[in-house]
């Protein structure tokens, strides 16, 4: 056997492989059909654990049902999506998997946040309400810690100052700063940003766009960015993955699939923004 060790456990191991590492999400031959439309047709995707990834493509592509099914908003006609190994949709019972519960969906979505188009904020609650209620509801986290950890996200976006506002009185750009404070709080391993500044009038796409970069540098959490916004998916995204009519075409670091597209489908799709 291997001579006692006393103190070479920080040493590289050069000779060993690393050890496989789980994909914080891998989607598995995924196909989704809304009746007789087939709308993803099999897709394979794995992010890894913190990794940024911005989705790409012309609309109609299927960018939002993938993020959607991640979301358990959607559920896969075929296939499988695992979030750190686990299946999403199923569960195993005595070695067979069979459909999940509800209680392992409650426990999977606790690991992915989203922040959509439009922001869905309670107008009813003050600010600060909006981002304590999940935790407190759906965590169980008692409400000084949910208190906390809520004005350290706000904090975050920048909106320290206005904690007792309620949302009607925000811009489009704070409501959404908002929002990405309510799924921040939450801790999730991967954030889904869906569209998030399309529906926001032009002078406000900044603010939101640097805060959702500044989260990135963070590190920690992995992100999937749906946008159409170019030179952001550029600053920010690990991994860009251009799709076309439901599948992925191209994939690759972002200077290599800006800067040199292979497809004549990416090509067209990269004229539209000179
Ligand atoms: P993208 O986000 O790339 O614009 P979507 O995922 O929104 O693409 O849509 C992909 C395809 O699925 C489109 O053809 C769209 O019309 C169709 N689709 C999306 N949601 C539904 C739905 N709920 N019912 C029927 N068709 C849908």
């Amino acid at each position: 056997g291997e001579p006692a060790d006393t103190g070479s456990a920080s040493k590289p191991r050069q000779r060993e492989p690393a050890a496989p590492v789980t994909p914080v999400v891998s989607y598995r031959n995924v196909k989704k059909s809304y009746g007789d439309l087939e709308v993803l047709h099999g897709i394979d995707l794995d992010i890894a654990a913190g990794e940024k990834i911005a989705l790409i493509g012309p609309s109609g592509s299927g960018k939002t049902t993938l993020g959607r099914m991640l979301m358990t908003l959607e559920e896969p006609t075929s296939g499988i999506i695992e979030v750190e190994g686990e299946p999403l949709w199923q569960i195993e019972r005595n070695g067979k998997l069979v459909r999940a519960n509800e209680h392992h969906l409650h426990r999977m979505r606790s690991k992915i946040g989203m922040v959509f188009q439009h922001f869905n904020l309670f107008p009813h609650m003050r600010v600060l309400r909006n981002v304590t209620e999940a935790p407190r509801k759906v965590l169980g986290i008692g409400k000084e810690e949910a208190h906390d950890r809520a004005v350290e996200m706000l904090c975050k976006v920048g909106l320290e100052d206005k904690l007792d506002v309620y949302p009607s009185k925000l811009s489009g750009g704070q409501k959404q700063r908002v929002a990405i404070a309510r799924a921040l709080v939450m801790r999730p391993k991967i954030m889904v940003f869906d569209e998030v500044t399309s529906a926001l009038d032009p002078e406000l796409v900044g603010e939101v766009l640097s805060v959702i970069k500044e989260i990135a540098e963070e590190g920690e959490m992995a992100m999937m960015l749906i946008t159409h916004e170019m030179d952001f998916a550029r600053d920010v995204a690990d991994r860009v993955i251009f799709g076309a009519d439901g599948r992925i075409v191209e994939t690759g670091p972002p200077q290599e699939l800006f800067g040199q597209p292979k497809s004549d489908r990416l090509k067209s799709f990269l004229s539209r923004f000179v």
